[in-house]
């Protein structure tokens, strides 16, 4: 028998769990599971203002796989997307409970480290450096290496001012990190 109170409760829940679903659908990286460049504006926005409010420090990381087009030229780009979901699982691995995890398009991630200043996050690039470098990814039939390049950027910083300018700032360092041999950060 229907009992319509309960029924209004049911049908409330149930829009509530499809808007839940529908703003983690709209954040979403859907090949990665990890945020998508939208949320990760988002999220930059929310930390430099929490920095900027409470006097802390912050740092964001961008990753680019070096030399990715060869990789996917060799093996195809299915190949390619496993990669790219297995660097995500690695990057899931070592992150902390305030961290933010984003892909920023094609073979290019984002890292935003709460709280950490410019030695955490040197310590932290060291560290993906190391395990990316060290990691076989794939199958074991068909085993792959590669390596990243970070860029860094820090807030507070003189040239940072905002989310573009903490990208643009992170996206320089990277392009550095590229041009100085590529497996290795810049800041
Ligand atoms: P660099 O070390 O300078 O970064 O060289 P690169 O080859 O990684 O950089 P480039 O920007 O020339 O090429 C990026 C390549 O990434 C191009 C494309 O083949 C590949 N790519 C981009 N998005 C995807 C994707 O979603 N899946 C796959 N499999 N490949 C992608
Ligand atoms: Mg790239
Ligand atoms: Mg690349």
């Amino acid at each position: 028998a229907a009992n319509p109170v309960l029924d209004r409760a049911y049908d409330f829940e149930e829009a509530l769990r499809r808007q839940d679903e529908m703003r983690q659908l709209a954040e979403t990286d859907p090949l990665t599971g990890l945020f998508n460049r939208r949320a990760l504006r988002e999220r930059l926005e929310r930390e430099i203002s929490r920095a900027e409010r409470n006097n802390t420090v912050m740092s964001c990381l961008m990753l680019d796989i070096d030399l990715f087009k060869r990789l996917n030229d060799t093996y195809g780009h299915e190949l390619g997307d496993r990669v790219l979901v297995q660097l995500s699982d690695l990057l899931r691995r070592e992150q902390r409970a305030m961290d933010v995890l984003a892909r920023l398009g094609g073979e290019e991630f984002v890292v935003v480290l709460p709280e950490t200043g410019m030695r955490g996050a040197r310590i932290y690039a060291e560290r993906i450096l190391r395990k990316v470098g060290a990691a076989t990814l794939c199958t074991a039939q068909h085993p792959v290496q590669i390596t990243v390049s970070i860029g860094i950027a820090t807030f507070p910083d003189e040239r940072v001012t905002d989310t573009d300018s903490l990208l643009r700032l992170a996206d320089t360092n990277l392009l550095r990190a590229k041009a100085d041999g590529r497996n290795r950060y810049r800041d």
